[in-house]
């Protein structure tokens, strides 16, 4: 398939750049070049973007996409049980492509949902964002979120969980090394360290060699502090952050997705289980400290939803860019945060338009750089080249 986008005003590159007299010219699913009119080919067709704004197709990067976003997902799965939650995991990925966002990172699924819905986009058999999926996430025994974990104790049994979940065909690896705040109604506290640094080390060591990112569940400080020491890519959530520990992610490169909407939603909402609510409560202050503090240090901050949580919706990408936008009013950074940003945080060539990138973007009738609000005005969705939306 191949065409050139004309008529467009392109967010072009790493800094969102406008440009507005060339065209997009899109080879195999790929951004093959971008050209003034004057140098379009003659054998290639154009298609018109009637001036609308180009922009790179959003990224989530903290998903989970077989939970309905509802008030307690837990208890959904329980009762409905496996099958209802795979196929409520291909219907959401229609809510994903129709909010522009072509790509998401899966950290958490019972049963490999997410795997076998990643597999399932790529064969072609359901329309849906690119899903670059964790597997089973390596707990120690009784950590957080049992229901998807792989439990592992000691640097064994670490080496053999991250094993097993790359010959799966995990893209991403998923550890957790701090308590959380919804999953289960006791045994667990967000300051309580889990996995060990040492047992963390095996983990990134292995997946690293096999091209593999890790992502960790990190909440309190002792429990970012080991994970950072040990070499993960990205810290989620990261309540705790403080200034030494952002001093050290700026040394290691350390990435941060800090998920701010979802813990709003657990602290201020009346029907979320009252257990989350109690310790949300007691964080969210932290958290809009620590995102306000760090956001201009020399760390790469990347959006995560952290879809499919307690009151959060598929669709809350845009929610998180907008609790983000409150908290530090910078457009372009905050764009860049779901675009550029998240594309290099997964090391991959999605999230820019550029040449050599992957050919999914939007196109909004409106410049979202005027107004954050028209990233909701999604008209049409592209991935891979194809019209998808
Ligand atoms: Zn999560």
């Amino acid at each position: 398939m191949e065409y050139i986008m004309d008529n467009i005003q392109i967010l072009y590159g790493s800094d969102l750049e406008m440009k507005t007299d060339h065209g997009v010219w899109m080879k195999d699913g790929e951004i093959y070049n971008i050209l003034p009119k004057k140098d379009y080919p003659d054998h290639v067709e154009y298609v018109d973007g009637e001036g609308k704004y180009l922009l790179p197709g959003l990224i989530d990067l903290h998903v989970h996409i077989m939970w309905d976003g509802l008030k307690d997902p837990v208890a959904t799965l329980e009762e409905e049980g496996y099958e209802q939650m795979l196929i409520r995991a291909v219907s959401n990925c229609k809510n994903y492509v129709e909010s522009g966002i072509t790509t998401v990172r899966d950290i958490g699924s019972v049963d490999d949902i997410a795997l076998h819905v990643a597999k399932g986009v790529k064969r072609g058999l359901v329309i849906g964002p690119n899903i670059i999926a964790s597997g089973k996430t390596l707990t120690m025994t009784g950590g957080h979120d049992p229901f998807w974990a792989r439990f592992v104790d000691g640097r064994d049994e670490a080496l053999k969980g991250v094993r097993e979940q790359i010959f799966k065909g995990a893209e991403v690896i998923k550890v957790s090394s701090t308590g959380g705040v919804y999953g289960r109604h006791e045994g667990e506290s967000v300051g309580n360290a889990e996995l060990s640094m040492e047992e963390q080390q095996v983990i990134c060591n292995e997946a690293h060699k096999f091209g593999l990112k890790v992502a960790s569940h990190a909440i309190g400080r002792q429990g970012i502090f080991n994970s950072i020491q040990a070499g993960v890519d990205t810290i989620e959530h990261g309540h705790y952050l403080d200034e030494e520990l952002a001093t050290m992610m700026e040394e290691k490169g350390t990435a941060w997705i800090p998920t701010l909407f979802v813990y709003q939603q657990i602290a201020s909402l009346e029907e979320i289980p009252a257990y989350a609510k109690e310790k949300a409560v007691e964080i969210v202050e932290r958290h809009e400290k620590a995102f306000k503090s760090f956001f201009d240090r020399n760390i790469l901050i990347g959006a995560g939803s952290d879809a499919g949580s307690p009151c959060t919706p598929h669709t809350a990408l845009l929610d998180e860019l907008f609790m983000m936008y409150k908290f530090v009013p910078n457009i372009k950074e905050i764009i860049k945060t779901a675009t550029i940003n998240a594309g290099e945080i997964l090391g991959r060539r999605v999230g820019k338009i550029q040449e050599g990138y992957k050919a999914d973007f939007v196109l909004l009738g409106k410049n979202p750089l005027d107004d954050l609000k028209y990233l909701g005005e999604v008209e049409q969705v592209f991935i891979d080249g194809r019209l998808v939306y």
